[in-house]
């Protein structure tokens, strides 16, 4: 039907788009990725899940609290996109418990006391 017909070049329109654009692009994901990370952590309680935190009632600053693989496992995934925000809502809503707010010093501790850190770094577990 649209023989004869060059195709318009999009990849190349884009590429051409996101490097004059570049700035205003990041500058729009990120507050994407802020604002679905949000919701992420509204869905889980707005605050750290663990009944021995440190901050009385559990800290609720939104800088300080981290989504928790409950059983660990957590270093394949993506977090810096939306997707992994997405996954986790949609986790949430399904009522799997794979997931939970700690704050960062309950989330190390965790992460310490299970040994997480060492297959994060690479260390076989002994
Ligand atoms: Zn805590």
């Amino acid at each position: 039907m649209n023989e004869g017909k060059k195709k318009y070049p999009v990849k190349k329109y884009y590429a051409k788009y996101y490097q004059t654009h570049k700035k205003q692009r990041h500058e729009a994901t990120t507050k994407y990725i802020h604002k679905i990370r949000n919701k992420a952590i509204e869905c889980l309680g707005e605050k750290c899940s663990n009944p021995d935190c440190l901050v009385p009632g559990g800290c609720k600053d939104s800088r300080c609290l981290q989504i928790d693989h409950i059983y660990g496992n957590g270093n394949h995934d993506n977090r810096k996109s939306s997707a992994y925000y997405n996954q986790v809502m949609k986790s949430f809503k399904k009522g799997e418990k794979k997931y939970q707010l700690l704050c960062a010093n309950c989330n190390w501790i965790k992460r310490c006391e299970n040994k997480e850190y060492l297959k994060t770094i690479g260390v076989p577990l002994l």
